[in-house]
Formats: C-alpha cells, structure tokens, sequence
C-alpha cells in the first residue's frame, strides 16, 4: 500500500518548507520564532515586506491550540485567512459582518482545537462574549500585529488597542508575541509595557533596505519633474504619495493628459472603487497610483520600482513605512522626496487646529522628517539613526553619496550659534534663536532681553531660511541637539565645546548649492 503520511515536522525550517515552499529563512525569522514556541514574550521590529507573519504563523502551527492574531486591517483579515488557506494552514477570522451563525461554527472549531489561527480585531476581542468564548478555548499564543497601534508615542494611534493589556491579566501563561514595522525605541519599550509583557525578548531586524535609492529634491515643478522620471523608467509601477485627497485626483488626472497610466487612490472614494483601482495597480493595468497615505497598508506587490512622495510626509515612520512599499522584489527602486517649507507650514497649521494631546511630540517628529530632508549627509545614515540602527559608512545609494555636496568652511557660522545659544542659557527654541542671531526685535526677543546678549544679531547677514538649514546640519553632525523634554530648546551636541574651544573645523554646505536632478547620478 501506499504511504501517504506526511513526514514529521519538527523544526520551524521544516514548516516553512511544508507549508510556504520556501528554503530558508531571513535574518531573525528562526530565532523569532523560537523565541515564541519557547513561550517567552517576544517583540519584534521587522520592516514592511520583511516577513513577519510567519514569525506567528509557524509558532501557531507548532503549538497545541490556537493563536488569536489581533490586527487593526480588518480589511486584509479576509485576504491573509484566504491566503492561510492557499497554503493549507487551517485559519478563520472573526467580526461583526459575519452571521451569528458563522460565529458559532468558528467557535465550534476553536474549541474542538481544529483552527490554528484565528483573526479579530481589537473591538471585537475585547467584546465580552468573545472573551467567555476564548477562556474555553485553548488559547496557546496572542500575536499582535501593527503593535505600534498600541502606543501614543507612535505615529498610528488606536485608543481601543490600549485595552490590550487585559490580555495579560486574564491570560496570564499565555505568551504574546508583539509586531510592528514602525517603532523606534520609546514606542518599543512602550508595547511592551502596556502588552504587560514580562521580560520580553526583543528582536530588531535591519531597517537597511540597500535595494532603495533616497533621494530629496525641492518642491519646484513637481509635475515636469516626474514626467522626466517616468519617461526615463518606461512602463513601470510606482506610487505617489500627495498629502490630501483632491491632489490624488488632480495629479492622476495631469499625468493622464501627458499620456501616462495613472490613477487616484483615497479613503474618500467608495470602497468598490477603491478594490478596482488596486487590482488594477496589482495587475499592472494601470501603472502609477496617486495616493494618499491610505493606500498600501498590505499590498504585497513586488514590482513598485519607485516611490515619490509628492509632499513631505510628517514623521520618518510613515516616511519608512512608506518607501518600503518599493523593491520589495529585491531589485533596485528608486524614492524621491519633494522637500517644501510650504508642507511644514501646513502640517503646523494642521496641528495647530487639532491640538492633539501628544502636539509637542507630534511636531518633534516633524522636526526630524524635517531635518531629514534638509541633510546634506549620508540620507540612509540619518534614517537608520532614528530606528537606533548604526551604519557606520556612508551608504552608496542616497542623493548625497551619488553627489557628494560641495562644502565651505562653517566653523565660524556653528560657533556664532553655538555662543547665542550658550549666553541664552541653552533654553531657546530654534526660531527663536534664529531671531536673536539675525537681531530681531520681535516680542519673544525683547522681553527675554536677548537684544542685549553679546552675539545678538551677529548672524543678520544670513536669510531666516539659511539659518534654519544651517542648524539643522549643525544637528545633523551633533554639533547641537534640541532637548525635547525641554521644550525643544537647542543645546551643546557632542561635538559642540570642540567646536567652540577645541579649535575644530565644521564643514557646511550651502542650501543653495544641492543637485535639482531627479535623474539619479550613478551609484557611488
Ligand atoms: P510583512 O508582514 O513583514 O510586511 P510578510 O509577512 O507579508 O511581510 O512577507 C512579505 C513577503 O515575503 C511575503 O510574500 C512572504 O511570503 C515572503 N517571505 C516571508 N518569509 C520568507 C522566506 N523565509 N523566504 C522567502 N520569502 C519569504
Ligand atoms: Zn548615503
């Protein structure tokens, strides 16, 4: 007769090849998960497209019970079950448009222990019928994903995920495993704490997508610009990011006159719509997609060659998250970031309005996109800094390697600055200490008496601008650094006292003086 048992799995590399075809694993996804099958607390930090749902979904498949995945996507739930099912991982989601019959035979399948995972969403979880129900199942494992939902911190905050921490309590031998692409070390620590998670092991996989080039340009003829990009890179896919829902339409529309393949893609549109116009991108019948930041979260397509964001975003997160959405192929792909005052002004205005809670934080984060894009160092460098990622060379790959910028002789600038801020008491914030070096009579000035400061107005032959992307490099370099939790006033960098009495050179670059291409130089 013939035998037709499977063979026994017993390592995590046995399931992945059983159960998704491939051969070995990606950095960390091994230890993740056996981290998770060992019961421990588990975080894991993966960029988007780095795989982390196998980190759960082969643990789910190694432990006894079920695993209940928490995921704030409840659009894509039924995309991942019906992708589970394609590999014959026996999976089902759960919420509020299914029948109470369906819900019944999901619960009948739990119990009998014949699902190995099980999707729902934060509301739902915490409904009190699905909690009586869950404390009969065997519940063997909770995978968080999108953890950084959980923190205010973040950039995507969702109040109802912050109840996730009754998870614990009701559940205390139940590990969790938490994930997220987008958090940098304060979110980290702040999904484990309120996960209530006890000594978690924290994985932290490389934010270095070599494959992506970066590159900033200004915000002048942005619509010239990308035609010269797109008639460069014939027929491939890309997305535009625009900040508001009309400039979707009113850019896709330009494009098209101009004989390009391109559609409008935002949360305002109805959701019929919205499933035509990303099926069509994923077959590649249309081939641009102007979108707001509602577009992308999931979409597993591979070939994006580019990425532009046709506004600067608001935080290096979404930023991040963003650009990832390029090369996921592996291959090389190209991102452009137009950079213009204007945006920052109206993302300030914005929050102004809202007054959300966490305003300081969220113009902090602001700051830093801002700086970002204001760099005239290695741009990969300053990115993977803000996930605490060290890259100790200068990358290859960015508009500033590809086209090193020609520098003068700043030292004499930084110390100017450096000394207003010292004989200020390192308490004012940048504008402010931009308007005392430029003399400024404004109010703030005068009534902090800075106008009788010794280097008061020592700086008023350069444009208000100019000083704000002087310091922003002299951040950059650590010459100084904004203490956020002193209300961003400016202060000593590490580098700030050899400046001022160490006798060393600062090299600067003139705003004016930056490449406008966006056909990239070669790589470097
Ligand atoms: P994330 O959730 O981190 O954005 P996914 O889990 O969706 O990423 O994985 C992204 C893609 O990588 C998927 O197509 C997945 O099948 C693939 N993938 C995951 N792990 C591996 C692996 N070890 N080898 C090859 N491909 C993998
Ligand atoms: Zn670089």
């Amino acid at each position: 007769a013939l035998n037709t048992a499977q063979p026994r799995l017993k390592e995590p590399a046995d399931y992945l090849k059983r159960y998704y075809g491939y051969d070995r694993f990606r950095p960390m996804q091994e230890d993740i998960i056996q981290s998770v099958v060992s019961g421990r607390d588990t975080v894991v930090l993966m960029p988007t497209g780095g795989g982390k749902s196998v980190c759960f979904q082969i643990p789910a498949l190694m432990l006894p019970g079920v695993t209940v995945v928490v995921s704030p996507l409840i659009a894509l739930m039924k995309d991942q079950v019906e992708a589970l099912h394609l590999n014959g991982i026996s999976a089902a989601y759960y919420n509020s448009t299914q029948t109470s019959r369906a819900q019944r035979d999901i619960e009948d399948d739990c119990i009998s222990g014949k699902l190995k995972l099980l999707y729902v969403s934060p509301e739902k979880l915490l409904s009190e019928s699905f909690f009586t129900f869950l404390k009969r199942a065997r519940v063997s494992l909770f995978a968080i994903d999108e953890a950084h939902c959980i923190s205010s911190w973040g950039h995507d905050f969702r109040p109802e995920y912050t109840q996730l921490n009754v998870l614990k309590q009701h559940f205390p031998n139940v590990p969790t495993v938490a994930l997220t692409a987008t958090a940098d070390k304060l979110t980290r620590q702040d999904i484990a704490q309120r996960l209530g998670m006890n000594d978690p092991a924290v994985f932290i996989a490389s934010f270095n997508r070599t494959n992506l080039s970066l590159q900033v340009l200004p915000g002048q003829n942005r619509l010239g610009q990308i035609a010269r990009l797109l008639q460069q890179k014939p027929d491939t896919s890309g997305i535009i990011y625009c900040l508001s829902r009309k400039s979707t339409e009113s850019i896709a529309a330009k494009l098209q006159e101009k004989g390009f393949s391109a559609a409008f893609y935002h949360a305002g549109m109805d959701p019929a719509d919205r499933a035509r116009t990303q099926e069509a991108f994923l077959r590649d019948d249309v081939r641009i997609i102007c979108a707001t930041i509602a577009f992308g979260m999931g979409i597993d397509k591979s070939n994006v060659r580019w990425v532009i964001h046709y506004n600067m975003p608001k935080n290096i997160e979404g930023f991040y998250q963003e650009i990832g959405r390029a090369g996921r192929d592996g291959a090389a792909a190209q991102t452009v970031l137009f950079y213009s005052f204007s945006d920052v002004k109206t993302y300030k205005e914005m929050l102004a309005e809202n007054n959300p809670a966490n305003l300081g934080l969220q113009l902090a984060k602001l700051e830093r996109m801002q700086q970002y894009a204001d760099a005239h160092t290695c741009r990969r460098q300053i990115l993977l800094s803000y996930f605490s990622e060290d890259l100790p060379e200068p990358c290859g790959n960015c508009d500033v390697c590809r086209d090193p910028r020609v520098t003068f002789d700043g030292t004499v600038l930084a110390q100017k600055a450096l000394s207003a801020m010292v004989r200020t008491g390192e308490r004012v914030p940048m504008n402010l200490l931009i308007d005392i070096l430029r003399g400024s009579r404004s109010q703030a000035v005068m009534q902090g008496g800075y106008d009788q400061i010794k280097t008061y107005g020592a700086g008023r032959d350069l444009r208000f601008e100019d000083w704000r992307n002087y310091l922003h490099q002299l951040i950059n370099i650590g010459v100084i650094e904004i203490a956020y939790d002193q209300h961003y006033a400016l202060r000593r960098g590490i580098l700030a006292d050899q400046v001022l009495y160490g006798g060393r050179k600062i090299e600067l670059v003139r705003p004016d003086d930056a490449p406008k291409s966006i056909v990239e130089k070669p790589k470097t």
